[in-house]
């Protein structure tokens, strides 16, 4: 159990630490969404600063040209003064015309006026170009910064006076406008055009692969995350899984249990209601399980429930469904019958399959069961109704001799169930004051007027049907278990009342065999308490066993009853004659004490042989230097035969009937 605890606990704890898995599956969107914006811009920003660099390139290439072209062309500032050009200067721009990634330049003057284009070295004279032109100098050579135009695509041919057309210029290429220097400040500014195709092509392709690294991280993260949800909403859905199976089945023997099974009883009876379909149910209560718990411990008997939860699996066919509904209780529907005698056959089945003994820690453990079933339609429809008389017929099963199986049987089961009430409110009879103690008076045989002591005999007052005989309750409280209780109760009550009589007069109570077993507080302790509280002297107290209590462990009882007798305790062996009368319990132990069972003085008159019952009985207690008592003392001629045999004690109707306490102490008095 504990352990079920603990594991419903982890369940719950990795649920904590999942802690809404399903947010993350919302982030989805979010994430593509983000991603999207992102790639967006990434795009925008790959074209601006693609610019850029083409700008900044396109600037320091027109530059670097505009220094080297006023560095290695002589007699530059003349073709800007005089507007012509030395021999020299035409060789040296002639050769540079081209250079690196320039392919075209113009030069024009300082106040805007183009003065020479680098298509028309040698064919024209520079000033046949003049005037064709001009710029705003102050934009374009401003005092501080230098502008590109950056030219993307466009017209690359250019129409010849012919008509046709010739490639002019590339596909990619800027138009950058630089002041052109001279030794003695600016001569006048240069448009330099720079064939950019090469360079944008390798900034294209940087972009690209950053962008191809950039997805790529971004859908691994996105995939990261799909299978980090993924393993969440799994994980989610085992512990809901796990959740639900510990809610619905008991851990133990792995079947439903009593809340989940009823739940699939209404279900079935509901498709029954549809598909008249029948179905049974059968309860199942395990015969030994207590002994194997008290014998063998409790994991011994965990043990035996998983292995009856086992072979109740293996009688399994299709529907039928196991369910444990407490303790050592177990319950089958069984889904399709075709009539009762299907479902006897399968009854009968479950009583032999766990009849075979099972192997637990070491021991070959007899366990056993008794079955009941009722049928749905037949016995009951309505579910509750239906599992109470299926109880029923178990219990039925139980009480008619174990191992068994029975169906529910309206007649016979009326009457069980009565002693199934009885039984509840035998539970509260002590807690309500519901019990008393009557005490029937002891005599001697020879002088019927002094009472020798008084036999306690319980008595249930019950609030609806009065008093119920200790025949009906006893034997009852034996069955639940209550006895235990109540013997302890009678025995204090007892000694408490006793107290207050002479001291002549002894107190009899009598002993369950009940308060022998290994389970049930040690009576001896239990007596040479009450004998002290009470101050009760231990010679006034007699207890009443009967032969009944010898049979089970007899080495056991014999040591409780020798520890008894040690306290000073008489100890009275009752309603002889009635049990197995094994003769060797006779001088196995030293019993103080036979009382005779009333069935022998009832046939005393009538039959010769009971007379000779009687005085053999006689003969050989007090040979064992026991005393004689006859019970069920109706008649003049009984008490008379009776003394005449030989008995010590007489207790009877004539002599005096169990009556409460103020009448025994009248008794008491008058034998004082
Ligand atoms: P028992 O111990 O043999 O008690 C004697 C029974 O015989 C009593 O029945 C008593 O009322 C009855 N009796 C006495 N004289 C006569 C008579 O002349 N004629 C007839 N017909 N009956 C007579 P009771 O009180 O009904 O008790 C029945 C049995 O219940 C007791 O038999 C005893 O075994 C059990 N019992 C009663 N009180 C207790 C108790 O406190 N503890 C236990 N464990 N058992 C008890
Ligand atoms: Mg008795
Ligand atoms: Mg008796």
């Amino acid at each position: 159990m504990r352990l079920a605890l603990a594991s419903l606990y982890g369940v719950r704890k990795s649920l904590k630490a999942g802690a809404q898995p399903r947010s993350l599956w919302w982030s989805i969107p979010v994430w593509t969404g983000a991603a999207a914006v992102l790639l967006v811009v990434a795009l925008s920003a790959t074209d601006h600063t693609e610019k850029h660099f083409l700008t900044k390139d396109a600037e320091h290439t027109a530059l670097q040209y505009a220094d080297f072209l006023a560095k290695s062309v002589p007699d530059l500032d003349r073709l800007f003064s005089q507007r012509e050009l030395s021999q020299q200067a035409q060789v040296a721009l002639t050769r540079n015309t081209r250079l690196g990634d320039v392919f075209r330049y113009k030069l024009f003057d300082s106040s805007g006026q183009l003065i020479l284009t680098s298509d028309e070295i040698g064919s024209v004279t520079p000033l046949a170009a003049a005037g064709a032109s001009r710029i705003d100098t102050q934009r374009h050579a401003g005092s501080n910064g230098y502008v590109s135009d950056i030219v993307l695509g466009g017209n690359n041919y250019i129409e010849l006076a012919d008509g046709r057309e010739k490639p002019d210029r590339p596909d990619l290429y800027s138009e950058a406008y630089v002041p052109l220097m001279g030794p003695d400040g600016i001569l006048g500014v240069i448009e330099v055009y720079v064939d950019q195709s090469a360079r944008q092509q390798r900034i294209a392709s940087a972009f690209t692969r950053v962008a191809a690294t950039v997805v790529g991280l971004l859908l691994l993260a996105g995939l990261g995350i799909a299978w980090q949800s993924w393993q969440r909403l799994t994980d989610r859905r085992r512990d809901e899984e796990k959740i639900r199976y510990l809610a619905e089945h008991d851990v133990l023997s792995g079947a439903l249990n009593r809340a989940s099974f009823e739940s699939v009883l209404n279900a079935t009876a509901q498709a029954a209601g549809v598909s008249g379909e029948a179905f049974a149910i059968h309860c199942i209560d395990l015969d030994r399980f207590k002994e194997v718990n008290d014998t063998l411990g409790h994991s011994a008997g965990d043990e035996v429930l998983r292995e009856v939860a086992a072979r109740l699996n293996a009688l399994h066919r299709p529907g039928d469904v196991l369910a444990r509904l407490g303790g050592d209780e177990f319950a089958v529907l069984q889904a399709t019958q075709n009539s009762p005698r299907d479902v006897e056959a399968h009854g009968r089945r479950i009583v032999e399959a766990l009849a075979r003994p099972m192997d637990i820690a070491g021991s070959r453990v007899p366990c056993g069961a008794s079955v009941g079933a009722a049928c749905f339609g037949i016995d009951a429809t309505e579910i509750n109704d239906l599992l109470h008389k299926a109880d029923l017929a178990m219990y039925r099963s139980k009480t008619s001799g174990r191992g068994r199986f029975s169906f529910y049987d309206e007649a016979l089961d009326s009457e069980l169930e009565e002693r199934r009430l009885l039984a509840i409110d035998l539970r509260t009879a002590l807690a309500d004051n519901a019990l008393s103690l009557h005490y029937q008076p002891l005599f001697d045989a020879t002088d019927s007027d002094s009472a020798v002591g008084f036999e306690a005999l319980m008595r249930w007052t019950h609030p609806v049907h009065g008093n119920v005989p200790p025949s009906v309750f006893i034997p009852l409280a034996e069955e639940c278990g209550q006895i235990v209780t109540l013997g302890t109760w009678a025995i204090e009550q007892a000694c408490h009342d006793a107290v207050q009589w002479t001291d002549a007069t002894h107190v009899a109570v009598n002993l369950s065999p009940a308060q022998f077993r290994a389970d049930a507080p040690d009576v001896v302790a239990v007596v040479a308490r009450v004998l002290e509280s009470t101050g009760l002297a231990a010679e006034r107290l007699e207890l009443e066993i009967t032969e009944s209590l010898l049979i089970s462990d007899p080495e056991k009882v014999l040591d409780s009853l020798n520890r008894l007798s040690s306290l000073g305790v008489r100890i009275a062996m009752d309603d002889f004659g009635t049990g197995y009368s094994s003769l060797s319990y006779l001088w196995r132990f030293p019993f103080n004490k036979v009382k005779i069972d009333r069935a022998f003085v009832k046939e005393l008159e009538g039959e010769d042989k009971v007379s000779l019952i009687v005085a053999s009985i006689v003969t050989l207690a007090h040979s064992l230097g026991m005393r004689v008592n006859a019970e069920g003392v109706e008649t003049e001629s009984q008490r008379e035969a009776l003394r005449k045999l030989g008995c010590d004690e007489l207790q009877g109707f004539l002599l005096g009937r169990p009556a409460p306490l103020e009448a025994s102490d009248e008794v008491d008095r008058k034998a004082a």
